[in-house]
């Protein structure tokens, strides 16, 4: 029997749907409907401090007004801290996390006092690895106790994983991929929980992929970088390798990235403004 795909849109609920999460989630839609497979929606709302239940009740709405149709019920990682738990323990284990209490203001006075200091994809410095040589304690009880953060230590965690690691990068039509090679490095050691937060976004996407059985993601380029420590952790972890595909983001008049903080057209204050769904589903190519 041949596979039935699994696709996924999953939105963080810490503002309204704009016009870029109508092309992803309807790209998921299409993509799951042509195959004849699933389309799954994931509340990822780790992020006590910003995610808000009326945002939520806007993401069912809106792509509902869309026209979209999604599996019940719907997966929200705040109810699902155990499992992304599980899998951290799984890396201390192997002795690959380890408490970290520098404030990010730390990091960024280092970064600025060394020219030249390395950067992630996303800009941030890299960590320069403070609290690294600290006297190793369990992960669990480093939380428990007030420690601030959790890091990977990268170096260490890529040395297990070993050579070759790379995904399958899917074209914008779908057909062939080409193997891209991931460099995890790159985002050196990268906070996986924090005390406020004991699970970040890397882990839970990681996690919640495998759990869900999803075999495409299909999101932004702007995580394109990311997916490279996906990956690192994927290996790790030994869950199973999704097929990837970035797609273009919509872009604002100014040429820039839409972003909810910055207020831009969102998906309800279109409508409000007595604009179809139609007409917003051709505005994203649908
Ligand atoms: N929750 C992420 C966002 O809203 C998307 C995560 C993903 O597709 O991997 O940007």
């Amino acid at each position: 029997m041949s596979e039935r795909r699994v696709f996924r849109f999953a939105p963080s609920p810490n503002g309204y749907l704009h016009l870029g999460h109508a092309y992803s989630a309807l790209l998921n839609f299409e993509l799951a409907r042509a195959c004849g497979g699933r389309f799954l929606l994931r509340i990822e709302d780790i992020d006590r401090g910003r995610a808000r239940p009326e945002f939520e009740a806007a993401i069912y709405e809106d792509l509902a007004w869309l026209g979209l149709d999604w599996e019940k019920p719907v997966r929200h990682q705040s109810a699902h801290f155990e499992d992304y738990a599980t899998a951290l323990e799984r890396l201390d284990d192997m002795g690959l996390l380890y408490g970290c209490d520098c404030k990010r203001s730390d990091i960024s006075k280092f970064a600025a006092s060394h020219p030249r200091w390395p950067r992630d994809p996303d800009g941030a410095p890299l960590y320069p690895g403070t609290c690294r040589t600290k006297p190793r304690r369990r992960a669990r009880e480093i939380l428990a106790q007030g420690g601030v953060a959790l890091r990977l230590d990268m170096a260490k965690a890529a040395a297990l994983a070993g050579e070759e690691l790379s995904w399958r990068e899917h074209g914008a039509a779908g057909e062939g991929f080409s193997l891209v090679p991931a460099h995890p490095t790159q985002w050196g050691d990268v906070v996986l929980a924090r005390k406020d937060t004991p699970a970040s976004y890397h882990i839970a996407v990681v996690a919640d992929d495998a759990l869900q059985g999803v075999t495409d993601v299909v999101r932004g380029r702007d995580l394109f970088h990311a997916t490279s420590l996906h990956r690192l952790l994927q290996r790790l972890l030994n869950l199973p390798e999704p097929r990837y595909r970035r797609h273009e983001l919509v872009l604002d008049a100014g040429g820039e990235k839409l972003a909810k903080s910055r207020g831009s057209a969102t998906l309800r204050g279109l409508r409000e403004a007595g604009v179809s769904a139609a007409e917003v589903r051709r505005m994203v190519g649908f």
